[in-house]
């Protein structure tokens, strides 16, 4: 099959090499010059595990190549799909003003029968306006919107994508059904989990489930800050309610909020969209609440902890990427943390296995900014150390070495990894979430 991927960001670059893959002739198209000269040098612009052999092996054996020249990539092919950025606007909807682009510019050139697949995450009703401007800048020509929400998860993108749980395709066109059927039959083989529905449900259906996720993420933090209260532990009551097959283990991590580039937006977008429609949503709002909330609990423990002013304090921050396994910082509680430790006055120091730079780009480096390249080096004549973010190379540090590196021996765990028995025992002073 001939497939065009308009966007080439987390979702487009591993959904293009995917469907490569599988045999398939795929060009992937963006408007970033810098990113696809990158790709054209054989570079991977992101950090996610496993997507480099696969980008490789496609453009080895000529089956994926990569592009600017969007009009040129849309205009022969039998699907094009969009997986370009949808961000927040000022009043939290989405903004779809790429997803517009492409389907002006899909509309213009293309030639033939095209299915065009909506990838990224849009709200309901945008796959009628695609089909709108799709005719209106090709007149004449045959046309099929489907939306195609993706599920995968940075950080394990690529086996999400390959094994994906379940594939949502909304479309009542029967030619765009079969051929997103033929597509997605050797990723389904053994999963055969493709799901039909209406367009409009399938648009709700991503919403719904990364909104059902922050609220569990929400709901866990406030349970923790109640075990706080009272005395109770968190870890255990998490244990004890994971065990129910009703509410199952995952998701009930108390933490230091949820980040990233979709959760937060997605939310906001949900909520923005039943505006439009006359309605709240008031989970939702109390979830992002919540979740605004949370992500300064971190930085307003040290100060507490150091009786408000952090001048000439110097705080490691262990962890920058929104989650493990990602360089990605969009909206990362690190950068929360960080920014109030700056204004409460702290130096910082900070490291991440592999979002150094993406995070240098948000908050640059200064005299009470500095960046290392080792963990230790983050800790070196540190007052306290922050974790942020639970990058396997933490969950177990030479403690005894921290302690001696460090100036002060004080640990704010914002991911409950450590055991608080040992490192008290070790010496160390130390703040969790939820636990006694
Ligand atoms: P990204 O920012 O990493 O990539 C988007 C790419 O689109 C960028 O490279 C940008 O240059 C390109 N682009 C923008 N306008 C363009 C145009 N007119 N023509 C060609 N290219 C254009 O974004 P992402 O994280 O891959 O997310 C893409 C979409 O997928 C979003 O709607 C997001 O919500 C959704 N999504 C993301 C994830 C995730 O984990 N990142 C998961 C599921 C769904």
């Amino acid at each position: 099959m001939r497939i065009c991927v308009v966007g080439t960001g987390y979702v487009g670059l591993v959904a293009g090499a995917g469907f490569a893959e599988f045999g398939n002739d795929v060009v992937c198209a963006d408007v970033d010059a810098g990113k696809i000269e990158r790709l054209n040098r054989g570079e991977i612009p992101i950090y996610e595990p496993g997507l480099s052999p696969l980008v490789e092996r496609g453009v080895k054996g000529e089956r994926l190549r990569f592009t600017t020249d969007v009009a040129a990539a849309v205009a022969d092919v039998d699907a094009v799909f969009v997986a370009v950025g949808t961000p927040p606007g000022p009043d939290g909807a989405a903004d779809l003003s790429h997803v517009w682009d492409v389907a002006r510019t899909v509309g213009q050139h293309a030639s033939g029968f095209t299915v065009v697949v909506n990838k990224s995450t849009v709200p309901v009703g945008t796959a009628d306006r695609v089909l709108a401007l799709l005719r209106e800048h090709g007149p004449g020509k045959d046309f099929a919107v489907v939306s195609n929400p993706e599920f995968l998860k940075e950080g394990d993108a690529v086996s999400d994508f390959m094994k994906p749980q379940r594939v949502i395709v909304g479309a009542s066109d029967e030619r765009a059904i079969r051929l997103l059927r033929q597509l997605y039959a050797p990723f389904t083989r053994t999963r055969d989990r493709l799901i039909v529905m209406e367009i409009r449900s399938a648009e709700v259906t991503k919403y719904a489930c990364n909104s059902m996720l922050a609220t569990r993420i929400s709901f866990m933090n406030e349970i923790a800050a109640l075990c706080a209260r009272v005395g109770a532990n968190v870890t255990d009551v998490r244990v004890g309610m994971g065990w129910d097959e009703r509410i199952g283990p995952k998701f009930l991590f108390p933490g230091v909020g949820y980040g990233g580039s979709c959760f937060p937006k997605d939310v906001q977008a949900i909520i923005a969209t039943a505006r439009e429609h006359d309605m709240s949503l008031e989970i939702l709002e109390a979830v992002e609440r919540v979740n605004e909330r949370q992500k300064r609990w971190l930085g307003e423990m040290v100060q507490q902890h150091f009786g408000g002013d952090l001048k000439g304090k110097v705080i490691g921050l262990w962890g920058l990427a929104f989650k493990p396994n990602t360089d990605d910082v969009r909206e990362a509680p690190a950068l929360t943390v960080a920014r109030l430790l700056l204004e409460a006055g702290a130096s910082l120091r900070l490291h991440d296995p592999e979002a150094l730079d993406t995070f240098q780009v948000a908050l640059p480096a200064s005299d009470r900014v500095v960046y290392c390249a080792k963990s230790y080096l983050a800790a070196e004549r540190a007052d306290a150390i922050c974790l942020v973010t639970e990058w396997p190379l933490y969950r177990s540090p030479d403690f005894q070495r921290l302690k001696q590196t460090m100036r002060e021996p004080v640990l704010f765990d914002g991911r409950n990894l450590w055991d608080p028995e040992y490192v008290r025992e070790l010496g160390f002073t130390y703040y969790s979430i939820g636990r006694p």
